[in-house]
């Protein structure tokens, strides 16, 4: 750092206020070339802003410091590269960083949520590689990356994953991770102390903005309208944004039009409930992380006595372990059966037939139809539904599904169910239409 800049600092922290100092003048580097001093700046929107709100200032400074006019610019530097990895080679653990090194950020994140602790199956594995490989690329591809899916199923965990994982890259990324509702109370703050100038620098200098339980934003007018507004400033200078619901954007009820458009123009990808091998898997990392090696019919009988969600499942690890702690109990079936005495009824799946079946009555068409090779419009239409509600009510793996529906690869029905999920958050007919199938299905089971 060149030594003008750095006596230059305190007096425009005193001249900018603290704030605005830690946002837009400390991520400055300065250095040095044939023309004057460079102010190095990580994007365009960045440059524009210091140019526009803070140049004159620190020529000035600069000036007062030196005694005579330096010639000052500001350009923006690439950021550094890293190599893309494999997307499921898991990178070594780094020691923790000492927190002077780190920038400022907004809420926070929980440190046990990392990609190494996630188990990886086929009820979260498009999500996990798409947060993957947004970390390799953020800002581009996959922005802005919405991820839905159940209470308890892993959203919140994995969007800390990926935080982690990009201040593991980069440390001084200025990033906010928080929940839409502490955006919001922000906001009001903001509001009420007439500092709304300095919600917006803030948010709008981030890098990264990971919002959690957007569907909290739902009928909060005010906090939608400020949302959008930073939602573009961000999105048009290529920072990510990273969202995360318990339902996709077209069933959030009372969100502005403009909002949910922006949402579907990026890359969707929702969690499922755990399958049963995943519940096993989950279970044995999580009594690992805290130093117990659990055996797999414990394992098994603790998944067969909580609930669908993985947080359920915690909680019943949990209140077995501290049972055999407090009560001294032996780590055994007798001791899970004791304290989960009930198994849990989860209601009886819907089946890949009864969506089958439900499904080709409607289009009119025979089951073996949906199974076949015919590729004329009406037959791949249907196949497609079907698919998309085996994997979404059925909740059955992609693979199971491809095999039942004649052998195909299980990459068709990736595509299928996206195709259909994309189709239903813009199509109104087609999502009557599925919801119409939906009750009729459950409504079948239940008799
Ligand atoms: P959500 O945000 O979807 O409601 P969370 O991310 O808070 O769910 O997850 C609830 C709990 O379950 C957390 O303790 C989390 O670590 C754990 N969890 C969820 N999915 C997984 C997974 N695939 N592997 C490991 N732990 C998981
Ligand atoms: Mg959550």
């Amino acid at each position: 750092m060149q030594t003008e800049w750095v006596q230059a600092l305190p007096r425009l922290r005193q001249q900018l206020g603290e704030r605005n100092f830690q946002t837009w003048i400390e991520p400055i580097r300065c250095t040095r070339d044939d023309h004057g001093l460079r102010l190095e700046v990580a994007s365009r929107f960045f440059q524009e802003w210091v140019s526009r709100h803070f140049l004159s200032c620190i020529r000035q400074t600069l000036a007062e410091g030196a005694g005579a006019s330096p010639t000052v610019r500001i350009v923006v530097v690439a950021r550094p590269h890293t190599a893309p990895a494999p997307i499921d080679m898991v990178p070594p653990a780094a020691p923790p960083r000492p927190l002077a090194q780190r920038s400022p950020r907004m809420g926070h994140l929980v440190a046990s949520y990392t990609f190494e602790t996630f188990v990886v199956g086929d009820a979260n594995e498009v999500a996990y590689r798409a947060a993957r490989s947004l970390v390799e690329a953020p800002g581009t591809r996959f922005n802005p990356f919405f991820l839905w899916g159940g209470v308890g199923l892993g959203k919140t965990h994995l969007v800390n994953a990926l935080a982690h994982e990009l201040l593991q890259r980069s440390p001084r990324r200025r990033m906010a991770c928080l929940s839409a509702e502490s955006f919001m109370n922000t906001l009001i703050t903001s509001l009420r102390q007439d500092q709304m100038n300095a919600f917006r620098e803030r948010f709008r200098a981030l890098d990264v903005l990971i919002l959690d339980d957007i569907q909290f934003l739902a009928g909060k007018e005010r906090t939608q309208e400020e949302f959008f507004h930073t939602f573009n400033v961000l999105y048009a200078s290529g920072r990510q944004i990273v969202l995360t619901s318990d339902k996709p954007p077209h069933a959030i009820a009372e969100l502005e039009q403009r909002l949910r458009s922006r949402f579907e123009g990026g890359l969707i990808a929702d969690v499922h409930p755990p399958t049963a091998a995943m519940r096993i898997s989950i279970l044995k990392k999580k009594a690992e992380l805290q130093g117990i090696n659990l055996p797999d019919e414990l394992a098994q009988a603790i998944a067969q006595r909580s609930g669908r969600s993985v947080r359920e499942m915690e909680g019943a690890l949990n209140r077995v372990l501290a049972a055999s702690t407090m009560r001294d109990l032996p780590l055994t079936c007798a001791t899970v059966e004791q304290v989960l005495p009930n198994p849990v009824s989860v209601s009886p799946p819907v089946s890949v037939e009864a969506v089958q079946e439900a499904v080709s009555q409607y289009f009119r068409l025979s089951i073996a139809d949906l199974k076949s090779q015919r590729r004329d419009r009406p037959v791949t239409q249907a196949r497609q539904i079907a698919m998309y509600l085996s994997r979404t009510i059925a909740d059955v793996s992609f693979p199971s599904i491809a095999e039942k529906f004649g052998g195909r690869d299980h990459s068709t029905v990736i595509h299928a169910v996206r195709a259909v999920e994309q189709r239903r958050s813009q199509d109104p007919d087609t999502g009557n239409l599925l919801s119409r199938l939906e009750d009729e299905i459950r409504a079948r089971q239940r008799v």
